[in-house]
């Protein structure tokens, strides 16, 4: 399978890790859009939300109690703002599910 995150999971590929537990990995994004981008990953190859499965509900979980730990971590007191982009209309360009944490600033326009 040639997936780079999960590469990336397995040390194959070189990031900067800001956070891992035995579920879920995060790490800074390689084009960030804000001054804290990181990446929120499950170790799990998921390809996309679509690709839940019921035995996955807990693992979604850890993901944002993850975010909570990372967002202390770097100072993100004042907010931040997470976003998954699931499938072509959305843009997703990497097919192992991950969730972006933006913030260090004051963000954008919302979309909703
Ligand atoms: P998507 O567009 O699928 O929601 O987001 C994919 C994200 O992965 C993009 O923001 C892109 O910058 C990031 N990305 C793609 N390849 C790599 C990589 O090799 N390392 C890191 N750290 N981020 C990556
Ligand atoms: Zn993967």
């Amino acid at each position: 399978m040639d997936c780079v995150f999960c590469e990336i999971i397995k040390g194959n590929i070189p990031s900067t890790k800001v956070y891992e537990d035995d579920f879920v990995v995060a790490f800074n994004d390689l084009n960030p859009q804000t001054p804290v981008h990181v990446l929120i990953v499950p170790k799990k190859h998921i390809a996309s939300a679509n690709d839940l499965v019921e035995e996955d509900a807990e693992l979604v979980g850890r993901v944002f109690l993850a975010a909570k730990k990372i967002a202390r971590q770097l100072g993100l007191e004042s907010g931040y703002r997470i976003i998954n982009n699931c499938g072509k209309d959305a843009g997703q360009t990497v097919m192992h599910l991950h969730f972006h944490m933006l913030g260090g600033k004051t963000l954008g326009e919302k979309i909703i």
